[in-house]
């Protein structure tokens, strides 16, 4: 649908809507057009008051199966090599935190990431020295986002490794990280002091760790999730920590990335003798599932090409496109970014940068449109996506 057309068909979007959800429509007129409606009315008993069927958020199709169910747990993949995930499944859980992996040696482990916060850094940490006996003595992080790299303060005795894009966007980062951990489920017990460390050694291209017996070839694979990320390969064992390069089961988080770029590199990986990936987010996988993912942002692309050319806006596509079986995925609202991010790249003006303000204007968009259909229940927050401005 044309942007002429579609403002013409929005009627009155905050029909059915409370205030609060209004206010995260982002628009003053919306506002004013539901200041009669009580605040705090939950949008489903709003919706049997108005005969608006309320649907998950965004809605799921029951055509397609929903994401499985997977431990938070240590799991040793062969001698001397681990994952471990964040526990996840259904449909609002387990996007947030990644996973990590380890590799330990004779004398020091190796952490591959090191979480979002206090309490994923030392779950993994006390995992890791139940198992082995020892403390860290390396941590590589395979790029900047906070959910790799804000555990870097638990990892005292470890030299921290990166590309230098993540060391730069780490440095850029330090300035307005928060001082404290303030207690949050999850992530914080206690409120405790907060820094980020960034990495103090970086490699451009690969670098091959020789722990023990195990040969880790540290490989740069960006741009894709971001210009700096490194993947871990171990041929031995053919396993790959793919760090954020992998979504699995979890909408893929393009905020920072060039996608067709990404797509290239999910392609390569395909001709490495892998038989066992651990993605950044979802559960333990392989090629499989990494096609999968890739798959994610081909259906995405073509069914947002389709509209760009239309010359309709990203919020706007966004707010038609059904992805199928991907519909289904954890964290469904990144189709928006992931749309704005595919449109940045086809229009020149794609940055390394997050481009805050599109994926803003996009959600606003989207919701714009979805109330004006009714479907208030595929309405998102606006404080949702901001708090996916914290990169993952
Ligand atoms: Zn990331």
């Amino acid at each position: 649908m044309a942007k002429q057309e579609r403002s013409e068909k929005q009627g009155n979007p905050a029909a059915g809507l409370s205030r609060r959800e209004a206010i995260h429509l982002g628009a003053g007129a919306l506002v004013g057009a539901t200041a009669a409606l009580a605040g705090g009315v939950g949008v489903a008993k709003l919706a049997a008051q108005g005969g608006v069927q309320a649907t998950p958020v965004p809605a799921t199709d029951p055509r397609y199966p929903m994401p499985p169910s997977w431990n938070r747990e240590l799991r040793q993949l062969a001698p001397n090599v681990y994952a471990y995930t964040q526990g996840g499944g259904g449909r609002a859980s387990g996007a947030g935190v990644s996973n990590t992996g380890m590799i330990a040696g004779s004398d020091f482990l190796m952490a591959i990431d090191a979480t979002q916060g206090p309490l994923p850094a030392k779950g993994f940490i006390a995992a890791a020295k139940q198992a082995t006996g020892k403390d860290f003595g390396r941590l590589i992080n395979t790029h900047h986002h906070g959910d790799h790299v804000n555990g870097n303060q638990f990892f005292p005795h470890a030299e921290i490794l990166s590309h230098p894009y993540c060391r730069t966007e780490c440095l850029k980062a330090v300035a307005t990280t928060p001082k404290m951990w303030n207690p949050t489920p999850g992530m914080a017990d206690v409120a405790e002091e907060r820094k980020l460390v960034p990495p103090s050694v970086t490699f451009k291209d690969d670098l091959i760790y020789f722990i023990g017996g195990t040969e880790v070839q540290f490989r740069w694979v960006g741009p894709a999730h971001t210009w700096g990320d490194v993947v871990a390969y171990l041929p031995q064992y053919k396993i790959l920590f793919a760090g954020d390069v992998g979504f699995f089961w979890v909408a893929p988080y393009a905020n920072n990335s060039h996608i067709s770029k990404w797509l290239d590199v999910c392609n390569v990986i395909a001709g490495w003798d892998v038989d066992v990936i651990v993605p950044g987010h979802g559960p333990i996988g392989g090629k499989k599932e990494l096609a999968e993912m890739a798959e994610y942002f081909k259906v995405l692309g073509v069914e947002a090409r389709k509209r760009y050319d239309a010359k309709m806006t990203a919020g706007a596509a966004s707010a038609e496109i059904r992805l199928g079986r991907f519909d289904n995925w954890i964290g469904p609202e990144r189709l928006i970014m992931d749309t704005v991010r595919w449109y940045a790249e086809w229009d020149g003006s794609l940055t390394p940068d997050y481009n805050a303000a599109a994926v803003n204007e996009a959600t606003k968009e989207y919701n714009q449109i979805k109330a004006g259909a009714k479907k208030v229940g595929e309405i998102i927050p606006l404080s949702r996506m901001a708090a996916m401005a914290i990169p993952v």
